[in-house]
């Protein structure tokens, strides 16, 4: 039987702490360890501020019309503002993230989080200031490509 004393208790406490803490928040240099898919190739398009990854997951074909792709947000990183003719479905599975939706306030997003974009809505998502962000995008894809539009600014990335 272990003897209840005050030290056994203090580094039992501080085991505890520890392991909070490392269950929060995936910070860059633990992403491949804290995430599901891979982080693929760093986005080189002009539609993105930042450094983002995506890594293919499924190609759209005759018989299933939606691309499926994990997407990697470093801190700051986001989207230009864009639409999607036929949709988009967000799966949020690390990280702390933004979406934001024309005049709408942006939603702050968790790992579990699951958005819906609506077709043809002009919506832009990415990372949180201080934390990197890691989504699945299930894009519908039988309604036209996605169409670009302006990057986010800064005014607009920090707006509450
Ligand atoms: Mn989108």
């Amino acid at each position: 039987i272990m003897k209840f004393n005050l030290k056994n208790c203090l580094s039992f406490r501080i085991v505890l702490l520890v392991s909070c803490k490392e269950n929060k928040m995936p910070d860059k240099a633990k992403h491949n360890t804290t995430t599901i898919f891979q982080q693929g190739q760093k986005i080189t398009s002009d539609n993105f501020t930042g450094v983002a990854y995506l890594q293919s997951l499924v190609d759209a074909d005759s018989l299933n019309t939606i691309s499926v792709g994990n997407v990697t947000f470093e801190p700051g990183a986001r989207s230009n503002w864009h639409i999607h003719p036929a949709g988009q479905i967000l799966l949020v599975t690390g990280g702390v993230g933004y979406y934001q939706e024309k005049g709408q306030p942006k939603k702050v997003l968790h790992k579990g989080d699951v958005i819906k974009c609506p077709p043809n809505t002009p919506h832009w998502h990415g990372a949180s200031k201080d934390a990197a962000f890691v989504q699945v995008a299930i894009t519908g894809r039988n309604r036209g490509a996605t169409v670009w539009l302006e990057p986010v600014s800064d005014r607009e990335y920090n707006e509450k």
